[in-house]
């Protein structure tokens, strides 16, 4: 069994590092704010920060390359220094924490693209749900996430600022978990999907008042205008729900991009084809597609984040505890087609063999509290049942979510000048993928936030 100790009286020398400092391939490009948003920051000197090194074990560094035996990962700071054979880092011990990572795996920390902090429901019973509620939720959410070794999130829509203030309190490390990108708030058509008056998943009657997660606008300057209010917030993503018209869902997508901010969209039929002409850069769900809209995809390189559990559960259970039924969407004006889980899986398979990116994301709108990370999992495994190999699962949860998320420069992979996000399992995920769940280690921004191995 693995054991965690601590070792101050060794000297720690690795030749790669004995320039102060991060290398002069790290720092060919300027230092910048670990999100999409790419803000310059001052050049920071890694030679002061502490040192971590995971010793033995395997290392599945994410690439696609062989698993690697008898392996070492150094860390300093918020950066992975060395990745690779234990014999190859030329390393002797001094300072800093070693931990034992023999007959364990070590692997990139998993991504989850697509949630809410603020659309759960549960745990408060007494009062009207409200922003402060829903923060307390994110933190609690964010332990769960934590638990399972996912250390990057995107949040797709939050009320307020509310995902920018959970973001914000695990960079400054007032909480753990993972890093998170957000979404500013959802920009939508009068009366689309997330402002209609029903409730998409009760069909009950709910304010007619627009919730502080929507921002509605009409036309494509106001689509633009509202793009821009997101990116004043510091969104590091646009999140667009249809309907919409053409060329509004064209000029929020040119405003995004001329700005450098990706966006995702929430659609179904012929929006997701006009936001795909449009370049969007994901779509979420499995809405209503077909075999001319997977082909309009894969012809843009538009990026799939299924999120086939969220309507799995809708079909065959509903989400009890909120209430909401099992069966479909109904008495919803904005999403009139049926719920069908055989057919999304057909067309995530399809998209697959199509070369479209497809990444993990768990969307759990309701019930977050007693379904994640369960519903995570059950992503993983939905998705080899469209037709992903384990391998193509575990790259969709690490590497190719990085890419979904224009961070693949930092994140997804365990190599040397990446962000220190580490999972270590106790098993081969590359041998069944729900080996993912025998969580012994999380390494997150370089900081151990959990540890299962005593
Ligand atoms: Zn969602």
């Amino acid at each position: 069994m693995a054991t965690m100790r601590n070792i101050f009286s060794v000297i720690i020398y690795i030749l790669l590092f004995s320039a102060p400092g991060i290398s002069a391939a790290q720092t060919s490009t300027f230092p910048t704010t670990d999100d999409t948003r790419r803000v310059p920051v001052p050049p920071h000197d890694y030679s002061a920060d502490p040192l971590l090194v995971l010793q033995g074990g395997t290392l599945i560094n994410g690439t696609g390359t062989a698993p690697i035996t008898d392996a070492l990962v150094a860390l300093r700071g918020d950066r992975i220094f060395y990745a690779g054979n234990a014999a190859g880092a030329e390393v002797s011990t001094e300072e800093g924490q070693v931990i034992d990572t023999s007959d364990l795996y070590i692997v990139p920390g998993l991504i989850d693209l697509h949630i809410h902090f603020t659309q759960q429901r549960g745990n408060f019973t007494r009062y009207r749900n409200s922003d402060a509620a829903s923060a307390i939720r994110g933190v609690l959410l964010l332990g769960q996430l934590a638990d399972a070794g996912v250390t990057t999130v995107r949040d797709v829509g939050t009320s307020n600022d509310v995902a920018l203030r959970i973001k914000e309190a695990v960079e400054r490390r007032m909480v753990d978990g993972p890093r998170v990108l957000w979404s500013g708030n959802l920009i939508a058509a009068r009366g689309g999907h997330a402002d209609e008056i029903t409730s998409t998943a009760t069909g009950k009657p709910k304010s007619t008042a627009t919730a502080s997660r929507v921002r509605v606008a009409t036309g494509p300057w106001d689509w633009r205008l509202a793009v821009r209010e997101q990116i004043r917030k510091q969104a590091d993503w646009i999140k667009l729900t249809s309907p919409y018209t053409r060329e509004e869902v064209t000029a929020a997508v040119n405003e995004a991009h001329m700005q450098g901010i990706p966006v995702t969209v929430d659609s179904f039929g012929k929006y997701t084809v006009w936001a795909s002409e449009a370049g969007v850069d994901s779509i979420e769900h499995p809405l209503a597609l077909d075999e001319h809209i997977i082909a309009v995809m894969a012809r843009n390189k538009t990026d799939f984040v299924p999120t086939l559990t969220a309507f799995y559960n809708v079909e065959k259970t509903g989400y009890p505890s909120a209430g909401i039924p099992s069966g479909g969407f109904f008495f919803t004006f904005a999403r009139r087609y049926p719920v069908v889980h055989a057919q999304h899986l057909e067309m995530v398979g399809l998209a697959h063999e199509s070369g479209i990116r497809i990444g993990v994301g768990s969307d759990i709108p309701f019930e977050n509290d007693v379904r994640y990370p369960e519903d995570y999992y059950t992503e993983l495994r939905l998705l080899k049942d469209a037709g992903l190999s384990d391998a193509d699962v575990f790259a969709s949860a690490t590497r190719v979510g990085a890419e979904i998320l224009k961070m693949a420069d930092k994140l997804g992979t365990v190599e040397a000048g990446k962000l220190a996000d580490i999972l270590v399992v106790g098993s081969n995920p590359l041998e069944d993928i729900q080996n993912l769940r025998d969580v012994k280690l999380v390494v997150a921004d370089g900081r151990v936030i959990r540890d299962f191995t005593k």
